[in-house]
């Protein structure tokens, strides 16, 4: 029997024999429900009603429901399973609601098959999108209609590209010399060959005295904190949340944004010392890091950047091209828009 056959056969049978709720409607349910939720509207108690959106409650199968040969979505799962579409996902559910229950009273659910569509391609994989109408009644009344639609789906068929076990920066001809530089061990700071200030991030030309003649500096690879987020969400390609993101104030005079490893979010504070460190990606890419640095003294409020102009310059490093947009290394970890 082909996937239609089985879905017309279901459809077929119409809406399965009413079930009958565990319990009444309840005041102890319907606290629970209020209290969960953060509704103090005190209309529930006063008249004795439930909250409409907690219809479907009163008809949940517990903890270890009994297989039920007359619903409906079970019996589509079945077929689906069978054909190799194991997965779910739900993806609407529209609920109408006739009027208010009252405490004492007895819900059951009836169930049917609105339509089966598919397969479809989706980007969880190829799979059928099945839509179910349940109806409340009490007695012969029907109280709420839901329209439910889930997602069975192949687990593995989605075209999309793996994820990529890393957000990689976009190396420019501004920023080639520092990705270099990590490629090196090397922390490179942008320094103008016209005027001898150093800045971070790089860019095409120098904001203070206008030259395109730009060189760069090594770093020390040193510096403090000066302000941190810690990333709980969303996820990011090669990171694992909770992770720290550290601005760190260089004392060369520059700040760079980069992620803390080693550490938990309760190690770091503001002023912390922090050293860089240098994750090698693979053959294209090196990450610098940070990692506490608890040898190192803590900011003291009083010291000076070093002097950008007593900073030796790099002989080998060349002029960049001013026509680049300029583009932040240390920014690129971060950037949700590009997970997968
Ligand atoms: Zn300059």
């Amino acid at each position: 029997m082909t996937i239609s056959d089985a879905v017309r056969e279901i459809s077929e049978r119409g809406y399965s024999p009413p079930r009958t709720a565990r319990d009444p409607v309840n005041p102890a349910m319907v606290n629970n429900w209020l209290e969960a939720l953060g509704d103090t509207n005190p209309r529930y108690a006063a008249e004795g009603l439930a909250p409409p959106a907690m219809t479907q409650v009163w008809t949940m199968r517990g903890l270890h429901p009994r297989p039920e040969p007359g619903d409906p979505l079970a019996a589509v799962t079945a077929v689906l399973d069978e054909a190799g579409f194991t997965s779910v996902v739900a993806t609407n559910s529209t609920q109408t609601y006739h009027r208010y229950l009252r405490h004492g009273e007895q819900v059951a659910v009836r169930s049917r098959l609105v339509e089966v569509t598919g397969p479809k391609r989706t980007a969880l994989g190829d799979g059928w999108f099945v839509t179910t109408e349940s109806t409340w009644y009490v007695g012969d009344e029907a109280v709420a209609t839901m329209l439910f639609r889930v997602l069975k789906f192949c687990p593995g068929t989605a075209d999309s590209p793996a994820a990529p076990d890393v957000l990689r920066p976009v190396a420019s001809l501004d920023t080639e010399f520092f990705w270099s530089g990590t490629a090196r061990r090397e922390l490179r700071v942008q320094r103008c060959v016209g005027c001898g200030r150093l800045r971070h991030p790089p860019g095409p030309a120098c904001p203070e005295c206008g030259s395109a003649r730009l060189g760069h500096v090594l770093a020390g690879g040193t510096g403090h904190v000066f302000s941190y987020v810690v990333h709980h969400h969303p996820p990011v390609p090669g990171h694992r949340c909770p992770f720290v993101i550290v601005l760190v104030d260089l004392p060369e005079g520059v700040r760079m944004l980069g992620e803390l490893v080693g550490a938990e979010p309760c190690d770091v504070h503001i002023g912390a010392p922090v050293r860089v460190d240098f994750r090698r990606v693979d053959d294209e890419l090196t990450l610098p890091v940070w990692r506490l640095d608890p040898g190192s003294q803590p900011l003291d409020p009083g010291s000076q950047p070093l002097d950008p102009g007593s900073q030796p310059l790099d002989p080998g490093s060349q002029p960049l091209d001013p026509g680049n947009r300029p583009l932040d290394p240390g920014n690129r970890p971060l950037d949700p828009g590009n997970r997968p």
